[in-house]
C-alpha cells in the first residue's frame, strides 16, 4: 500500500463520483450552453453569498482572472510573503496583470487589518497605487490556518474605506469553514472576487470556481477567454464539483482529525525539532539536528509513504479523502521505525 500525503491533489474520484459524472448533462459552454457546468457555478456562488461564479480548470487560473480584473498595470497587490499568488503562480501577476505586490508575514500567513493599515500607499506619484488585498483561507504555507469572519470584516472594513478590492484564494475555504462552524453566506459580504478549488480536499479530479461580484461578470469571462480558460462540454468535469459540494464538505473534518493524530505521534519523535500546530489538514515539521527534508522524505519513501519538502528542514503532509485510518496506523508505524 502506497500511502500519498504530499497533497490533498491526489485523491481519485469514488465510484460515486464517477457515476454522478457519466450522468451529466452536457453542452458547448464557450456558447453558454452545459446545464452542469452553469448549474455548480451558481451552486457555488449561492453558498458564498455572491452574485456569480465562472468554472475554470485550475487554482491558478481563478486567482489569476482575479487579479487581472481587479487592478490595473503599475498597481499593487498586499498579501502573505508565502501567498500562492506571490510564490507558486509561476510569477503570474507580473507577467499576466503589471503588478507589484507587498508582501506581508502575518501569524502563519494571517495577516491583520493593522499591518495591512500599515502598508496602504498614500496617493503619491512616486508610489504604486495600491489596489488590492489577497488574503489566503485555509494558508498553505502558514501550515492550514484558518481566517475568522471577524478578523475578514476588519479587513474588509479597511479595504472598503481606502477603496482597495478584496481577494479571497479560498483553495481550502472548506477546511477553513468545517473548522469555525461559520455561515459561508457571510463571505459574500467582504470579498469582491473568491476563487474556490474543487480538486483539493474536496477530492473532484479538477476544476476551480471563481466567484464574483455582479459586476465583474462580464470582465471575468473575457478574460478566461483569454487565458485560455474557456472549455466545451466540460459539464462532465462540473458534475464532480457538484458531486462533492454536497458530499465531501462535512467529512473534511476527517482529515483534521488525522492530521492531528499524526501530529501527537511526530511530536514524540527524536528527530522531530517541531511541528506547526495543526489546524485543519496540513501538517508541517522540522527536522533536528542536521537532518534535511530530503533525507526525511526519502526514508519516508523507501517505506512507502510519500511526502513533499517544505523548505531545507520542513516536511509537509497532507491528509485527504484517499487517507484512511488503515493508512494512517501504517505511517504512524513508519514514522516511529524509520531510524533518522
Ligand atoms: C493549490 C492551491 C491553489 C491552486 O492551485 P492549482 O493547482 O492551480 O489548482 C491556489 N492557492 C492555494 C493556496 C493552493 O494551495
Amino acid at each position: 500500500m502506497t500511502i500519498d500525503l504530499r497533497s490533498d491533489t491526489v485523491t481519485k474520484p469514488t465510484q460515486d463520483m464517477m457515476e454522478a459524472m457519466m450522468a451529466a448533462q452536457v453542452g458547448d459552454d464557450v456558447f453558454g450552453e452545459d446545464p452542469t457546468i452553469k448549474a455548480l457555478e451558481q451552486k457555488t456562488a449561492a453558498i458564498f453569498g455572491m452574485d456569480g461564479g465562472l468554472f475554470c480548470p485550475s487554482g491558478t487560473m481563478t486567482n489569476q482572472i482575479a487579479i487581472k480584473i481587479l487592478t490595473q498595470p503599475y498597481d499593487e497587490v498586499i498579501c502573505y510573503s508565502g501567498a500562492h499568488i506571490y510564490k507558486y503562480e509561476g510569477g503570474g501577476v507580473m507577467g499576466n496583470s503589471g503588478v507589484s505586490v507587498r508582501l506581508l508575514d502575518g501569524d502563519r500567513g494571517v495577516i491583520t487589518s493593522d499591518e495591512i493599515s500599515q502598508n496602504i500607499n498614500p496617493d503619491d506619484a512616486h508610489l504604486p497605487k495600491t489596489s488590492v488585498v489577497s488574503l489566503e483561507n485555509t494558508v498553505n504555507k502558514g501550515g492550514g490556518c484558518f481566517y475568522h469572519l471577524g478578523q475578514i470584516k476588519k479587513i474588509s472594513d479597511l479595504c472598503i474605506n481606502n477603496n482597495i478590492k478584496l481577494h479571497l484564494d479560498g483553495a481550502r475555504v472548506f477546511n477553513a469553514i468545517v473548522e469555525t462552524d461559520e455561515d459561508p453566506k457571510e463571505f459574500g459580504k467582504y470579498f469582491d472576487t473568491i476563487s474556490v478549488c474543487l480538486s483539493k480536499g474536496l477530492g473532484a479530479p479538477v476544476g476551480s470556481v471563481l466567484l464574483y461580484k455582479e459586476q465583474y461578470a462580464k470582465q471575468a469571462h473575457r478574460m478566461r477567454k483569454v487565458f485560455g480558460g474557456g472549455m466545451r462540454q466540460a459539464g462532465y468535469l462540473a458534475a464532480a464539483g457538484i458531486y462533492a459540494l454536497d458530499h465531501h464538505v462535512d467529512r473534511l473534518k476527517e482529515d483534521h482529525k488525522r492530521a492531528k493524530q499524526l501530529e501527537e505521534v511526530l511530536i514524540s519523535l527524536p528527530y522531530v525539532e517541531k511541528v506547526i500546530p495543526v489546524q485543519t489538514n496540513i501538517l508541517i515539521f522540522e527536522l533536528a539536528g542536521n537532518l534535511t527534508a530530503k533525507e526525511c522524505i526519502d526514508k519516508l519513501e523507501e517505506k512507502g509513504v510519500k511526502s513533499v519538502a517544505f523548505g531545507y528542514k520542513e516536511v509537509r503532509f497532507v491528509t485527504h479523502l484517499d487517507f484512511n485510518d488503515a493508512m494512517l496506523e501504517q505511517t504512524i508505524n513508519v514514522l516511529k521505525e524509520i531510524n533518522l
